[in-house]
């Protein structure tokens, strides 16, 4: 019998046991929950670590899940994985919904619980092999997959797989410079010191971070600048926008009028605008 009102805590318990012998937990993993590091209210990174290192290609995405009470599997959601492949902890950029059914709860987890991962990560939105020059574009949290594939060029330098990667630019904006988190830092260090690789960052309210005296605008209006001022030749080049879905369709018709082949323009939208979202 369903009841409404709060359910007790330990009755919780059981029904997450039931719920959890009622799915198939072979296609799932159990992920403990290690840590969450907040860049701003709703934004943040979360670590999760898994039993043994976890393989995937650069730029795809795991799924994500909370058990819930009454369902047949956990309640479940895409995210890019910012780590590099191979390790036990996975990182996560993740931005909370107020409204959304996933992120509030992921928000509430205490350290050490559990989160469910389905066993497969997936997605295409991986290093374009056909070309040798990259340019990517991210709003906010999209940067993850783009911070997973340049982590693990580093550690193939490193372990002396790769002699040279391809150079690769990333522009990346945010209304606000503290919500490119720790990745303004990271990158910016990489940027300083390697031929190859370039990072913009970009904030599109610079009235309200007084400090920033970078790059300023959204990422499609740095993008025009900086695809002019930038050597790489298009048709050598594979362009990649990852994020809000706004800037995508608008990256588009720039990276096509610049003449991008339409094979060579990679998109991950993170999720659909609903009537009236800005
Ligand atoms: C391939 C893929 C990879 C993704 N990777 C990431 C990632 O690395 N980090 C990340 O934070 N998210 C990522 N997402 C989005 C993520 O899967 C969820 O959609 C998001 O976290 C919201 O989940 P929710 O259950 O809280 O909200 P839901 O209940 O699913 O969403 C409610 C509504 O909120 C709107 N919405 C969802 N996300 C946003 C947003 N960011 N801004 C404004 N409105 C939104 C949508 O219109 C949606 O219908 C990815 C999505 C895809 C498809």
């Amino acid at each position: 019998m369903r009841t409404s009102g709060p359910v007790p805590a330990r009755s919780r318990w059981f029904l997450h046991d039931a719920a959890e012998r009622r799915m198939d937990a072979s296609r799932y993993s159990r992920l403990t929950f290690v840590e969450r590091v907040d860049f701003s209210e709703e934004l943040a990174v979360f670590r999760l670590r898994a039993d043994t290192p976890v393989d995937f290609t650069p730029g795809q995405y795991a799924t994500l899940g909370l058990m819930n009470d009454d369902r047949d599997r956990p309640l479940l959601r895409p995210y890019s994985v910012a780590s590099a492949p191979g390790e036990t902890e996975l990182e996560f950029f993740i931005e909370r919904v107020d409204d959304g059914a996933l992120t509030p709860k992921l928000w509430d987890l205490d350290r050490g619980a559990d989160v469910w991962m389905r066993n497969k990560i997936v997605g295409r939105f991986t290093l374009d092999p056909d070309r040798t020059h990259h340019l990517m574009a991210a709003t906010v949290t999209g940067v993850g997959p783009y911070v997973s594939i340049i982590r693990d060029q580093l550690q193939k330098l490193r372990a002396g797989a790769l002699d040279t990667p391809d150079p690769m630019l990333v522009l990346h904006g945010a209304s606000r410079s503290w919500e490119l988190g720790t990745y303004l830092d990271e990158l910016q260090a990489l940027s300083d010191q390697v031929e190859w690789f370039e990072y913009v960052p970009t904030v599109s309210r610079p009235w309200e971070d007084p400090e920033w005296d970078g790059e300023y605008g959204r990422v499609e209006d740095v993008l025009r600048k900086h695809l002019d001022a930038t050597s790489f030749v298009p048709s050598d080049s594979a362009a990649y926008t990852c994020g809000h879905p706004k800037m995508i369709d608008k990256a588009q018709g720039i990276l096509q009028r610049a003449g991008f082949e339409e094979d060579a323009i990679h998109e991950e939208k993170y999720f659909v605008e609903r009537n009236g979202d800005g």
